[in-house]
């Protein structure tokens, strides 16, 4: 395939150019284009479709609903590392831990506990984000800045699951310059939680999806969560989680 500036229409080719913007971005911020690791959101999206993205190198998929990646993972080749990047149901902790290798959605000390509890039955190890709800949205699920220090306290307890950082999903908006303060915010409270927390190992931060990745990483994001940017766009019912 050549590269060029013609627009890209095949996924192989959506996905060397989000690779192109995210070193850009990265160098832009003086950051290694290493050091961001691109998810790519596969929900609503055929396997076959999927496959192809992994065909021309993509490591990492995450999807929002367990039933769905239940559904899909099988499909998938076993080297892909799967990311829940949706909301997480205390009934679906046991499916989720023999699913995925890291959870973005650790909205509670009490889901960090049924998760260490499940990755430790079933002898998986797992990586978890905490998601934070900077907008104080009550539609949208996440912790609280405020509840940050419980679940750290019981992240220091476990042993299955790693707490390596946050992840936030700003409230929707098609300009990637209103996402900024979530992001730096973000980054903000990270640096401070490590400082009260120096045995943890918060080296991460999830942030940034089609529209605004390169801001994201423009303000410190290590692991970007890209969906229709890669695959297209999605029909309906693509939000939320389970
Ligand atoms: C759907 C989704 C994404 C990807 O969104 P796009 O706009 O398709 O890039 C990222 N993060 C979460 C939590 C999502 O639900």
């Amino acid at each position: 395939m050549t590269a060029g500036h013609f627009p890209a229409a095949t996924i192989a080719g959506n996905l060397r150019a989000i690779r192109e913007r995210i070193a850009g971005a990265a160098r832009r911020a003086g950051r290694d284009p290493g050091s961001v690791t691109l998810v790519g959101v596969s929900k609503t999206v055929a396997p076959e479709r999927i496959r192809e993205a992994v065909e021309a190198g993509l490591l990492d998929l995450g999807e929002n609903r367990v039933q769905e990646a239940r559904d899909k993972v099988p499909l998938l080749p076993p080297t892909v590392r799967w990311h829940l990047v949706g909301h997480l149901q205390s009934n679906k902790v046991n499916a989720a831990v023999r699913l995925f290798g890291a959870v973005h959605s650790v909205d509670s000390a009490d889901l960090l506990r049924q998760l260490e509890r499940a990755a430790e039955r079933e002898g998986r190890a797992l990586e978890a984000f905490v998601q934070i709800d900077l907008a104080g949205e009550t539609t949208k699920f996440g912790a609280r800045e405020e509840d940050l220090d419980e679940i750290l306290k019981v992240a220091a307890t476990c042993r299955a699951v790693e707490l390596r950082g946050l992840m936030i999903l700003p409230p929707y908006d098609p300009d990637p310059e209103r996402s900024r303060p979530y992001f730096r915010r973000l980054r903000e409270l990270l640096a401070a939680a490590r400082g009260r927390h120096p045995a943890a190992r918060l080296d991460r931060v999830s942030m940034g999806m089609s529209e605004d990745f390169e801001v994201a990483i423009e303000e410190g994001a290590t692991v970007v969560r890209v969906g229709r940017a890669l695959f297209g766009e999605r029909g309906t019912h693509a939000n939320g989680g389970g």
